[in-house]
């Protein structure tokens, strides 16, 4: 990735190297675009990342907007016991974002809150530039609370949180104008957080109708405490006169204002982020159009070095096109395993190094990381410890790698990584497992790519995609899941991978002992013997899951669907 410290060319108040004038605005809380700039906490920010990448890789006139988090989301360290240990994240700013001269400012309150942007772009394989804007308000002048609320992602309480989307929405619209951006008639909310938005832009047009026309919106959860609501006896005083009375019925429930409600009445055009959680947002929000469109990775960004040089060699164009990468079916599966065990001895060398483990090449390796809670059930995998050890016994030697952060605030996240850590210390002897700390891309990266087996125990229906699965699929790992998000499509079994619990076809919530049954018999009586005793099907498997999962479950076939459906309609 370069980076190019002339781009932004203050004189013409616009950026060069641009083939086209920007028509979308991209608007996310979080992004994930880089290992080096910590400001995401998880498949959220990692989306939007690829998502930029996509749009840089086929030359969509797109460009990002989001908040600076100054502090980062929170580094993770985890004591002997498993208790979480959180850190502030700082990075050095200026060693990857560009400060700009360009000042805007909101009103929260009746305070004017000055806001200035840095600038980061990402360069696509073609050399198209998509640039994108990290708003700070930690400028001199301003008072002390209003410096800090471009510090903390996720952090603070419902006030700070609803200061932040104001800059965010309101000011990142602001901002883009004065930075002379005067094409752009597409805004794309990548989740509620950037709702407000839609009242800079009625405060300008003045017209219901032609905000909709301008706004698309994206939502990313089927749990209601994960839509963000405010109290209307402080959101109206920080909103000031920007909140339209019309509007109140439409977008508050229970005297609260709600960002997906507000997002849902400007939006022309709302979607899922998969098939399923297109049909439970239609449920959870009736009398909306909504539609989906599948979440999807960035390819070159996910697949590891040894199956980058595999691919090139045999399917030269697939970073920018990753639909060829349907011809992985005419690789040898010989060179597929050799990858495969080149981006694992990288994997167990790491986790050894940091955690003195003995982890082996050549036993069956399982991975589970993402977001530490309750939903997830990190420790379904290990809550019958001595069934574990029997199908270690019977069926042939499990190592585990996990890792994951849970929300400060989610006490529910945090004891489940602390049963990991007892549960470790009870079979270490049996069976070896590791707890990565501080799960970030680079860590995502290596295990997608190093394990033999990607664990996901969502309990249905309330993952509404996922993707680090995705990834897996892009390096051959087959994914081993509940038939919830994306996995409902990407899910052949023993193709692709394999379901735990109810099938599709079945609209069953998921019970907890019917899938812990599930889960253990298949890794004993399938999938465990597959990969010792019949290896060649074992690789046969890892190719299809390049051949047909990374092939569409990517974010250039994502990102085309967003430019027809959504953006140009
Ligand atoms: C991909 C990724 C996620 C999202 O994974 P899910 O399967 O959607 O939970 C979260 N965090 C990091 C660091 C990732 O790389």
């Amino acid at each position: 990735m370069e980076r190019e410290s002339n781009a932004y060319n203050v004189e013409s108040k616009s950026i060069v190297g641009l083939g086209g004038k920007p028509k979308i605005a991209y608007f996310s809380m979080e992004i994930g675009i880089d290992e080096n700039i910590p400001t995401y906490s998880g498949g959220l920010g990692i989306l939007a990342g690829d998502t930029i990448k996509s749009c840089a890789d086929l030359n969509v006139p797109i460009v990002g907007v989001t908040l600076l988090s100054e502090n980062g989301y929170f580094y993770q360290k985890i004591d002997e016991n498993g208790n979480q240990i959180e850190l502030p994240m700082q990075f050095a700013v200026s060693n990857f974002l560009k400060l700009l001269p360009t000042t805007t400012s909101v009103k929260i309150e009746d305070r004017e809150i000055k806001i200035r942007a840095w600038y980061y772009q990402y360069k696509g394989v073609g050399g198209y530039i998509i640039p994108v804007f990290f708003l700070d308000s930690n400028i001199e002048g301003n008072a002390d609370w209003d410096r800090n609320l471009t510090k903390h992602l996720y952090g603070g309480d419902n006030k700070y949180r609803l200061a932040q989307e104001i800059i965010l929405g309101i000011g990142g619209v602001r901002m883009l104008q004065t930075l002379g951006y005067t094409t752009i008639d597409r805004y794309h909310m990548n989740e509620g957080h950037a709702a407000l938005g839609t009242l800079e832009l009625y405060d300008q047009l003045n017209d219901v109708e032609k905000v909709r026309q301008q706004c698309v919106f994206t939502t990313h959860t089927p749990i209601a405490a994960g839509h963000d609501q405010f109290d209307l006896s402080y959101a109206k005083p920080m909103l000031g006169n920007m909140f339209p009375d019309f509007i109140l019925d439409d977008v508050t429930f229970e005297n609260k204002l709600n960002m997906t409600k507000l997002a849902l009445f400007f939006s022309h055009y709302v979607n899922g982020v998969a098939k399923k959680h297109g049909e439970v947002s239609r449920m959870m929000f009736p009398g909306y159009s909504i539609e989906s469109i599948t979440n999807g990775v960035h390819s070159p960004t996910w697949v590891s070095e040894p199956f980058q040089r595999l691919f090139d060699k045999h399917m030269p164009g697939w970073r920018s096109d990753p639909y060829i990468l349907r011809a992985t079916f005419s690789i040898e599966k010989n060179a597929i395993w050799n990858a495969h065990m080149e981006a694992k001895r990288e994997l167990i060398n790491f986790v050894n190094k940091r955690y003195n483990i003995g982890m082996n090449y050549d036993d069956f390796t399982i991975g589970f990381a993402r977001r530490q809670t309750a939903y997830k059930r990190p420790e379904l995998l290990i809550s019958d410890p001595e069934r574990l050890k029997q199908i270690a016994e019977k069926a042939g030697p499990i190592q585990i790698i996990y890792a994951g952060k849970a929300h400060p605030k989610d006490g529910t996240g945090k004891e489940s990584i602390r049963k990991i850590f007892e549960v470790m210390k009870t079979i270490q002897g049996k069976i070896k497992i590791a707890y990565v700390h501080n799960y970030d891309m680079m860590i995502g990266k290596k295990m997608t790519a190093g394990v033999d087996l990607w664990l996901n125990t969502p309990r249905r229906p309330k993952e509404a995609s996922g993707t680090s699965g995705m990834k897996a699929a892009h390096n051959g790992v087959p994914q081993f899941g509940t038939l919830d998000g994306w996995w409902i499509e990407g899910c052949i079994e023993n193709i692709t991978g394999w379901a735990i619990g109810p099938e599709k076809t079945e609209d069953r919530e998921s019970d907890d002992e019917i899938d812990r049954y599930d889960l253990y018999d298949k890794l004993e009586s399938w999938i465990i013997p597959k990969y010792y005793n019949d290896r060649d099907n074992w690789i046969r498997t890892m190719r299809s899951c390049i051949a047909i999962n990374a092939s569409f479950f990517n974010t250039n076939r994502m990102i085309q669907q967003y430019v027809l459906n959504a953006y140009f309609r």
